[in-house]
């Protein structure tokens, strides 16, 4: 099997990533393969395995992930450094299993007809105005929704609702949901402008629209990079067709690892 190692560059990243190549070279099952791989495996943290995903989002059809943390426990990183060995045994016994997440797919309009499809977050997508509030329609499945002023917006997948998201008060979504939700970004409400005020979910066959209404530039992000600061006319965000696959040699219950992020060690058994 063709394994590729993606590795952050702190200290702890480099001895796991060195210790596991060494592994890999002394397999007769397992080969390094950076370029056409069948399994990449992260080292480092979440921000390791988006940047993971996205160098490898061309032949994300092809590829299932690992992630290896070397800092916090994560929740897209499985795996401790020090359990180097019993991921070599069990890739030296993969028989394909997997587990997939929604991802979120972006597209740009921009003013005089020009569109982009932007590729695909595996966290989220934020539309912020460079200076000043950003004044914008927000059409759910083409019908107008709300008109929302505030500091941005942010839609993000289910496995990206542990993230950004729940910083700015989204709610934790099951990755087994195929759904996004958009969360606002420090609304201004008052008599002229009103927003929902809370975050919303939308099924598989709807979609989002924003629509800025002002001259200001935006900024569009998607998961860690800045897609673009020109002005847009629109941007429409959707459940992708596509998923992103993990390997699943073992299984974390999803609300046991939120509980143990962000609340401590508590027993879900009781
Ligand atoms: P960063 O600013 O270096 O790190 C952001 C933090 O978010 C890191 O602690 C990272 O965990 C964590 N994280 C990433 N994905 C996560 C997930 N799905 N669930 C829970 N935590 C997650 O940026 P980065 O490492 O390049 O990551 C980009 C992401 O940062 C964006 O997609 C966005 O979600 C997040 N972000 C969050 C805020 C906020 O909460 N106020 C603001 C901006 C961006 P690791 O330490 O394990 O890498």
């Amino acid at each position: 099997m063709r394994i590729a190692i993606y590795s952050n560059l702190g200290e702890a990243s480099n001895i796991v990533a060195t210790s596991l190549k060494n592994q890999i070279e002394k397999s007769s099952d397992l080969v390094i393969d950076g370029l056409n791989p069948e399994i990449v495996i992260s080292v480092g943290g979440d921000g390791t395995l988006l940047s993971a995903f996205h160098h490898y989002q061309d032949i994300n059809n092809k590829v299932r992930f690992i992630g290896i943390h070397t800092g916090h426990l994560g929740f897209y990183t499985d795996w401790r450094d020090y359990e180097v060995n019993d991921l070599i045994a069990s890739l030296e016994n993969d028989n394909g299993q997997s587990v997939t997440y929604p991802l979120l797919d972006i597209k740009v309009n921009y003013p005089g007809g020009g569109s982009a499809d932007i590729g695909l977050a595996l966290n989220e997508s934020t539309l912020k105005q460079i200076s000043g509030s950003m004044v914008a329609d927000v059409y759910i499945k083409n019908q107008l929704f709300e008109s929302f002023r505030g500091d941005g917006l942010c839609v993000s997948t289910p496995s990206g609702s542990t993230a950004y998201n729940k910083s700015v008060g989204g709610a934790i979504i099951n990755p087994r949901l195929n759904a996004i939700q958009m969360a606002e970004i420090s609304s201004i409400n008052n008599r002229v402008f009103r927003t929902l005020g809370s975050p919303l979910i939308i099924a598989p066959d709807e979609w989002i629209k924003i629509v800025p209404k002002s001259t200001h530039r935006t900024i569009l992000t998607c998961d860690h990079q800045v897609i673009t600061t020109r002005k847009v006319a629109s941007v429409e965000f959707r459940i992708s067709q596509k998923r992103i696959a993990f390997a699943q040699y073992r299984h974390t219950q999803f609300w046991r690892r939120v509980s143990n992020s962000f609340i401590g060690e508590v027993n879900l058994d009781d």
